[in-house]
């Protein structure tokens, strides 16, 4: 006690927690989809994601952003980018996971295993997994090169970091970046401007010379890229190292990092390309198609991403008002905030269940049935969950009153959450984008089909569990039919997102998180806003479930 007062009623802050244990709806989407496997390697992973050490290293590497240092102090350009050691120490927990390339390596359900590993590792940090991501999606790309995946792959897959920007084949891990946004269009990548002149033919096939830009180049200190630019066969694909394999630096120069809203501990920068050597990774003219097939990938990320910071926002609003009293009672009690939590809850399982599921998608692609699932659940998940997270931080945060919108060097979590959760919205297909390829994959010539065919049996697995699920499944077909068109395409994606989230809740939620959902979202007594859900609702048991410690309430 001082002079003054003494601090009481004051929550104490989530840490030295398994975040994995904590994560109810978690462990019971992954019991669903991969039933039998040893889960400790998980709850490991949880426990170190939920140390206090580690959250140590998150906060020191968004109070401590990334420096570029264009030059040396002789004046030779060295174009680096300078991070704090917990950076690295972030990096290398996140590498040593797998989260990166390792399970195009490994066999059935690894990709499902990172998913959840990834949901994990989000609600530690967020934005140092951005090349952790881009790593990932660019892997089974690179593919379209033999000779350079021969070279880069394992590397790729090794749970090895190694920050050194030095030559490939002195390292024993790697990550990569992509390069395509321009300053004259990111969406519209066709046009891209920076050319690409055949330079000559090596051993990784053949070589080109790059002059150009990029507008956005996130985590420049990977080891290589893949790049847009014009060839004489149109816009085509390229792997661009920083190294070169003589261990000279390659000509790519940063212009400056970007001051962002969020998204601190990750550097994004603005480059030039002066010449820089670059291979080409499938055919001259096929850019985009090769492009959209690390799109997809970086798209589930986003999905996953949203759904990990979700969870996050909740556990700390969850662990606030299981602390806090107001008006002579925990917050946890007061009936109104029981509406909130319990919406919010509702929320965050349903995004899990959905980014999951497309993780599962992605996990099964030699089943014809996931291959055409995953062309129209990767776009519904992107959008819906990520349009979703700005106004669950909001809300989560206000759980928290003043303390929630307080930064306090870089300790404000909550703050962190919130200025992080629209960046998955915006990057690799903003919602609009999302929407428009929706649309695309179920008109998709002859695909098309394929793509309704495998919705529609999708939706039917929950037949006749709940009245509001079925009415709603049963509009599908007409609702296709009468929004498929620009002007309506978000609506439907809704739509979609809204009917799927509930199928996943029936097949791995409790009956009473389903019933909840049914009424919620698909009932016709939708709010607004969180915290409007409907008499009735078992409040209590959606909250019990959401805890990220048990036995808090
Ligand atoms: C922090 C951060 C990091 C990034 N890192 C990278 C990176 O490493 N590499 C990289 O290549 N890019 C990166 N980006 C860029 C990002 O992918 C683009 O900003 C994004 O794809 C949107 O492109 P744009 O900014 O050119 O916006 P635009 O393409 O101009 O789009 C603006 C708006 O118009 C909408 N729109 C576009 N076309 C249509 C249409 N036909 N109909 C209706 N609406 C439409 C979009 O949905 C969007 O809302 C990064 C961005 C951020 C913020």
């Amino acid at each position: 006690m001082n002079m003054t007062h003494e601090v009481t009623n004051q929550p104490r802050p989530l840490v030295d927690h398994d975040l994995y244990a904590g994560n109810r709806p978690l462990r019971d989407a992954l019991a669903f989809h991969l039933p039998g496997a040893d889960e400790a390697p998980r709850h490991a992973l949880g426990q170190l994601l939920g140390s206090a050490a580690m959250q140590g290293h998150a906060r020191l590497a968004n109070v401590h952003p990334p420096r570029l240092r264009t030059h040396d102090r002789f004046g030779h350009r060295i174009d680096e980018v300078e991070f704090h050691p917990s950076y690295h120490a972030l990096m290398a927990a996140a590498v040593g996971a797998g989260l990166h390339g390792t399970p195009w390596a490994r066999g059935p359900g690894a990709h499902v295993e990172r998913a959840a590993a990834f949901m994990l590792f989000t609600e530690l940090e967020p934005s140092i997994l951005c090349p952790v991501s881009m790593s990932y999606a660019v892997t089974p790309a690179l593919r379209a090169n033999a000779a350079l995946a021969a070279d880069w792959f394992p590397k790729l897959a090794s749970t090895a970091y190694d920050p050194r920007l030095v030559s490939f084949a002195d390292k024993p891990g790697v990550t990569m970046g992509m390069g395509m946004t321009e300053k004259q269009g990111g969406s519209d990548v066709r046009a891209n401007t920076t050319r690409a002149e055949f330079a000559e033919a090596t051993p990784w096939g053949d070589c080109y010379r790059l002059t150009g830009h990029k507008w956005f180049f996130s985590a420049p200190m990977c080891d290589a890229f893949l790049v847009l630019a014009q060839a004489a066969g149109g816009l085509s694909c390229f792997f661009l190292p920083r190294v070169l394999p003589d261990g000279s630096r390659n000509a790519l120069q940063i212009q400056r990092l970007k001051d962002k809203l969020g998204n601190h501990a990750n550097a994004s920068s603005e480059v030039e390309f002066h010449g820089a050597l670059a291979w080409r990774v499938g055919d001259e003219g096929r850019g985009v198609a090769q492009i959209l097939e690390m799109g997809t990938l970086t798209r589930l990320d986003c999905a996953l991403g949203t759904a990990g910071l979700m969870r996050q926002a909740l556990s700390l609003a969850l662990n606030h008002c299981a602390q806090r009293h107001a008006f002579g009672k925990l917050l946890l009690a007061q009936p109104l905030m029981k509406n909130v939590l319990a919406d919010l809850a509702i929320e965050s399982e349903a995004a899990t269940a959905l980014a999951l599921r497309l993780a599962r998608a992605v996990d099964r692609q030699d089943d014809p049935h996931e291959a055409a699932l995953r062309r129209v659940l990767t776009p519904v998940a992107k959008f819906w969950i990520c349009k979703r997270g700005a106004a669950f931080a909001q809300e989560a945060m206000e759980c928290l009153g003043g303390n929630g919108y307080v930064e306090e060097h870089g300790e404000g979590t909550m703050a962190r959450i919130y200025r992080e959760m629209p960046l998955n919205s915006i990057w690799e297909g903003a919602g609009n984008i999302m929407a428009l390829d929706l649309l695309r994959a179920l008109r998709g010539g002859g695909r098309a089909g394929t793509v309704v065919d495998a919705l529609r049996a999708e939706l039917d697995t929950a037949r006749g569990a709940h009245p509001a699920c079925d009415s709603f499944v049963d509009a599908l077909p007409q609702r296709i039919d009468e929004l498929a068109d620009e002007p309506s395409a978000r609506r439907l994606a809704q739509h979609l997102a809204l009917a799927l989230q509930a199928v996943l809740l029936h097949a791995h939620a409790t009956p009473a998180v389903f019933e909840a959902f049914c009424r919620a979202r698909l009932g016709g007594a939708e709010g607004l806003v969180f915290g409007t859900l409907p008499a009735g609702i078992d409040f209590d048991h959606l909250i019990d479930r959401a805890l990220p410690v048990q036995g808090q309430a």
